[in-house]
């Protein structure tokens, strides 16, 4: 039998649902359950593949190559639970369904309403794929008294009454603290409930997010206005690192009182030693070192969410702290502003898509190696290295991607335009943007005895991909001999999908994302691989 915990969020944006859910879920699974996370997006994008980085930070890809919203990250970091297709859904898609099935004559010439045609699809999603799972977490995106929330409201107020006894509620809002009252105040609070109640919903628990710590009297007084019992009221206050709020909200009884709700009394406690072995490491790091991250989008972090918290999981595993300077590529297209490069202990180009800024990263990539900085590619970040080889070591000075110069020599292009060439070199560039990303994950083969096999144990890896280019192999032979060596390939061996410069301390380069599965309690072998690189080089400069 599976339990429903249907999460919701009032008052402002950005209190991190996202990241109470992840943790909740990591609480329950910590007591032995099985536990999945789900996202329910009222925005009407079919999904956040064509949003931008800006408006809504990363676009997290799953195995079965879903293009989601980060917060299955953070489901994924917390729980170690693959999420799919099918964990997260936004209006757009299920509006798209249902007029393509109104079109068809699904219908027989009924009227398509909101309720029940939208609603019993929200039901259906929220539901589906139970399989063996003790608990799906559903988290409704967007705030409460938003007009494209309600549809989801009105689902979920049905399927409270549906799954009657196997379904809870509930509502992170906020307290603030008023400064110049010296107080915090919970009428946002009483006013968001108030709010949810009006659509039917009693929330079973409050969780009130807070920067101090909520006096009891006010406490109460939320268990008051709220009809919720006094320990139902759960403050969720701010935390030194996000891996500690499973156990700050253990701590504050948040899964005791989950588990007391359904009537479950006989759960085994939760061993939380993994996580307070985690955030040790975190707080009292031995060392630390500088990593710079070259990329387009650092004006807003949460366009590489999964990318720091790889960073920061390397760091654990070396009981380091890593410190991110997140650096725009562009400036490095300046005059010898890679100088600036002088004191980081490793450089990061990540993921990105188009032309701006990408001879500026080209240009950190021959820093990094002339220098011999620890260097790691990611997507973009390979491509580019395997174009600065190309260009400064390989005597093909027009060497570029076609995804921004047109003509020029195809290093990196569509697939599609040399796949069936017979592996003919040519200057044309003709490939336009029809190709389709290459997304989900991806099994690569690697070669016995390099170093990626080494990081990996293993010869044969699957990562998750999100890109249209790729890598073209009819200049392997070329490159190979700069010193670069194609330690990766997709298994019919026709796609690129790492490279590395053996004679460096560390150069790598790889088409997938790794850090999308990277997790605190299990980092990724070439985060945890980079991060010793940076550690040694900081002990020599
Ligand atoms: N823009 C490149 C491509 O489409 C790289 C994509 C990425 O870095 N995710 O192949």
């Amino acid at each position: 039998m599976t339990r429903f915990i249907f999460i919701t969020g009032g008052v402002v944006s950005s209190l991190g649902k996202g990241l109470a859910s992840a943790a909740l879920g990591a609480l329950l699974q910590a007591r032995g359950y099985k536990v999945r996370l789900r996202k329910l997006d009222p925005y009407l994008n079919v999904d956040p593949g064509t949003m931008s980085p800006y408006q809504h930070g990363e676009v997290y890809v799953t195995d079965d190559g879903a293009e989601t919203d980060l917060d299955l990250g953070h489901y994924e970091r917390f729980t170690g639970v693959a999420s799919r297709r099918s964990d997260n859904v936004t209006s757009g898609q299920i509006y798209q369904k249902i007029i393509a099935a109104e079109r068809r004559g699904d219908y027989l010439g009924g009227t398509v309403q909101v309720i029940p045609h939208v609603t019993d699809a929200i039901k259906n999603f929220a539901t589906a794929r139970q399989e063996d799972c003790d608990f799906i977490l559903c988290e409704i995106g967007g705030t409460i008294g938003d007009i494209e929330c309600l549809p989801f409201l009105e689902a979920i107020r049905q399927l409270g009454n549906d799954l009657r006894g196997n379904a809870l509620f509930i509502h992170l809002t906020l307290v603030p603290y008023i400064a110049s009252a010296g107080e915090l105040k919970t009428k946002p609070t009483q006013h968001s409930v108030k709010e949810l109640r009006g659509i039917g919903i009693q929330p079973d628990i409050v969780m009130c997010r807070s920067e101090r710590e909520i006096p009891e009297a006010d406490l109460r007084k939320i268990s008051l206005f709220c009809n919720v019992p006094e320990n139902a009221v759960i403050p969720a206050l701010d935390v030194d690192t996000i891996y500690e709020v499973p156990l700050s909200y253990h701590a504050r009884g948040l899964d005791t009182e989950v588990l007391r709700i359904f009537g479950i009394d006989d759960a085994p406690e939760p061993d939380l030693r993994p996580w307070q072995e985690v955030v040790q490491r975190i707080k009292e790091p031995e060392g630390e070192v500088n990593i710079a991250v070259v990329g387009k989008y650092v004006g807003l972090q949460d366009a590489y969410k999964s990318l720091r918290e790889a960073l920061v999981h390397g760091g654990i595993a070396n009981k380091v702290k890593v410190n991110i300077e997140w650096i725009d590529s562009e400036i490095f297209e300046s005059e010898d502003a890679v100088l600036h490069l002088e004191g980081v202990n490793g450089i990061l180009v990540p993921g990105a898509f188009g032309k701006r800024g990408a001879e500026g990263k080209i240009k950190s990539i021959t820093f990094a190696r002339e220098r011999l900085v620890p260097y790691f590619g990611i997507c973009f970040g390979m491509q580019m290295a395997v174009v600065e080889s190309a260009r400064n070591l390989a005597g093909l000075p027009d060497a570029s991607s076609t995804e921004f110069e047109k003509p020029c020599l195809p290093l990196v292009g569509l697939m599609t335009a040399w796949e069936h060439d017979g592996g003919q070199v040519t200057r044309s560039a003709s490939s336009d943007m029809g190709g389709t990303l290459r997304l989900g994950a991806y099994d690569a083969h690697l070669t016995e005895g390099s170093q990626v096999q080494k990081i990996y144990g293993a010869t044969t890896i699957s990562e998750r991909h999100r890109h249209r280019y790729e890598v073209n192999i009819n200049y392997v032979e070329k490159l190979e001999e700069t010193g670069m060596v194609f330690s990766g390939m997709s298994p019919d061996g026709v796609l690129p999908e790492i490279v590395e410069i053996p004679e460096h301390p560390w150069f790598i380069g790889v088409q997938f994302h790794p850090e999308l599965k990277s997790r605190p309690l299990d980092p990724h072998p070439l985060f945890v691989s980079f991060i010793k690189a940076a550690v040694e080089r900081s002990r020599l400069v």
